[in-house]
């Protein structure tokens, strides 16, 4: 699949549900309305559209949500795709979780060939982390860590960088992240759907994150290229450090992903309200061709480059990272 800008799409990010059992502040409000249950694709369903873009040439598969380990039958789910990483059709299945059940899930993953996973995890101290994600355990999270890398899971943390909430604590995760072997990610909280918190007050440019890691250690840009909006640094004591820039960097030139939601709407650009309906071609037969031609339009639709802008008072995009999956 190429699209009309020449990129190749090679990665997708599948939601496979909308629903969580955390509330993060900059992600969705307290009283989160989620999708009917009718309109969420089934398991077999996730599973044959996921096959349709590995046929279609794309190479990596990231599980996301909402919470993806939520999701009832998600094992079934990735031990059923995992037929694509056994065939060589897939390089790679991977997962962005909120760790809170990795602790139970590491054991199956791991078997089903799961070798990295992304854990968000925004503070380490218990009260603050409760406070930030309305009422997580975050003693949870950090079992969940120790079982997937007991299970020979690779861990790369993921911190939303937030102004008052732990801009002063990402040293300090840094250093926690790196004493056991994993990367951190600071990703700039983006304008994706309405939240209780206002925006502007919770955003701090990554520029400033990145001088404060370098009053803590000598950094040294990496030559690393992913195709999506992460730059990556090494530090003096040979932890690495990512910085997810969507709204200070241009990354979309280098594109290579779409993303699907749990209700087969397919996003062609996470800044963007570019979309397309998989579900009705999904639903419609059995057989997979109205599926793949429809998949083939709609990457002839990607845009060029997003359209995420602060100066506005409402979000940029009024869905939810809960929704069109992180
Ligand atoms: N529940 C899982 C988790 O938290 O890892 C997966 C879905 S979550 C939507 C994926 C990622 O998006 C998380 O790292 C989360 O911190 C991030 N995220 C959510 N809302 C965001 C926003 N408005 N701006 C930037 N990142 C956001
Ligand atoms: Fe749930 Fe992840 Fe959103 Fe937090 S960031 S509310 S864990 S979906």
């Amino acid at each position: 699949m190429i699209d009309p800008f020449g990129r190749t799409i090679s990665y997708l990010r599948l939601s496979v549900t909308d629903r969580c059992d955390l509330r993060c502040t900059y992600c969705m409000p307290l009283a989160m309305q989620f999708l009917p249950r009718a309109e969420v694709l089934s398991i077999e369903e996730l599973d044959r559209v996921a096959s349709a873009f590995v046929r279609l040439g794309v190479r990596k598969l990231r599980l996301t949500g909402g919470e993806p380990l939520v999701r009832r039958g998600l094992m079934t789910l990735v031990e059923g795709l995992s037929r694509h990483l056994a065939s060589g059709a897939l390089d790679e299945i991977t997962m962005t979780t909120n760790g809170t059940q990795l602790a139970e899930f590491a054991g199956p993953l791991a078997a089903a060939g799961v070798k990295r996973v992304n854990v968000s995890l925004d503070h380490l101290d218990p009260a603050t982390y409760t406070r930030i994600t309305r009422g997580g355990d975050v003693a949870k999270v950090i079992a969940g860590i120790d079982a997937a890398q007991a299970a020979g899971i690779a861990i790369k943390l993921n911190a939303v960088a937030l102004r008052h909430d732990n801009a002063d604590h990402l040293v300090a995760l840094a250093e926690w992240a790196h004493a056991r072997g994993a990367e951190l990610s600071v990703i700039e909280v983006m304008p994706l759907g309405e939240v209780e918190a206002d925006r502007i007050d919770q955003y701090i440019p990554l520029t400033e994150i990145r001088a404060r890691f370098a009053e803590r250690w000598a950094l040294t840009d990496l030559v690393r290229s992913t195709g999506g909006p992460a730059r990556y640094v090494r530090t003096s004591e040979g932890g690495t450090i990512g910085f997810i820039t969507p709204l200070t960097h241009n990354f979309c030139g280098g594109c290579n992903r779409v993303r699907l939601t749990c209700t087969g709407q397919l996003f062609l650009c996470l800044g963007d309200d570019a979309d397309a309906d998989l579900r009705t071609p999904l639903r419609a037969s059995e057989d997979d061709r109205l599926l793949d031609a429809a998949i083939i339009a709609a990457i002839t639709r990607k845009p060029e480059r997003h359209s995420f802008d602060y100066g506005v008072k409402a979000p940029a995009v009024a869905r939810h990272m809960s929704r069109t999956g992180g």
